[in-house]
């Protein structure tokens, strides 16, 4: 059986432990041995990450060294113009064949801001959602209509996320980890400390780039 292949994408403006242990506890709970890490590049009418594309890579690179489970595409980066995540899941999907079980990771506030995506409704044609829990957000989805697509692509068995190639909606049961990089970022500006919430190594980097700064 060929095994299913996950990719996760976000700014990583840093990445932290809310990106790493919960897609860790998702891996082992449906059987991933590898995840892919997709850096985004941000749309110019949107607010800009205050990291640099090489700093994000740079961070990535530092918190997964020792996480064998995660690797790197830096794909979305290296492309002038933003990528619509359909359109790298169509270019992954040409790559890799019809048949490759493929899936791509969410936090729990993107699943219920998805239908505002670019094209999402071809998401599921391409992919399986993998959602991991996140504090905070509700655990229902914004309308009935919406709910109901989650209702109709859920399911429970783990396999069959090995079986087929996309169609499916996992929403796991991963431990709550509250961080995120805006509180992060925010902790930074007020010289607060972030000890718990992200990688020493990335802590150090971030230090010596003087990013993040009061
Ligand atoms: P920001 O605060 O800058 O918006 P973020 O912490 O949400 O950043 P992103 O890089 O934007 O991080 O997130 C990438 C993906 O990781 C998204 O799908 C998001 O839902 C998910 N994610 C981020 N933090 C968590 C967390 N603490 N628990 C679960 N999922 C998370």
């Amino acid at each position: 059986m060929v095994s299913l292949q996950a990719l996760f994408g976000g700014t990583f403006d840093p990445i932290h432990y809310g990106h790493l242990q919960t897609v860790e506890a998702l891996a082992h709970q449906v059987g991933l041995r590898q995840v892919t890490l997709l850096p985004n590049n941000v749309p110019p009418h949107r607010p800009q990450p205050e990291a640099s594309a090489a700093q994000r890579v740079a961070m990535v690179e530092l918190a997964i060294a020792d996480r064998p489970l995660f690797n790197l595409d830096t794909r979305e980066l290296m492309r002038q113009t933003p990528s619509w995540t359909v359109e790298t899941l169509e270019q992954l999907r040409a790559e890799r064949g019809a048949q490759q079980p493929l899936a791509f990771i969410i936090g729990q506030d993107s699943l219920l801001s998805l239908h505002k995506w670019h094209r999402w409704e071809a998401l599921l044609d391409l992919c399986h959602l993998l959602v991991c829990q996140r504090p905070g957000y509700p655990g229902t989805m914004p309308t009935p209509a919406l709910q109901q697509w989650l209702t109709q692509h859920q399911t429970t068995d783990a396999e069959a996320l090995h079986r087929q190639p996309a169609g499916l909606i996992w929403l796991a049961d991963t431990p709550l980890v509250p961080v995120s990089a805006t509180d992060i970022r925010q902790r930074r500006h007020q010289g607060m400390p972030c000890d718990d919430l992200l990688p020493a190594a990335v802590i150090d980097y971030i230090n010596r780039q003087g990013l993040y700064r009061p």
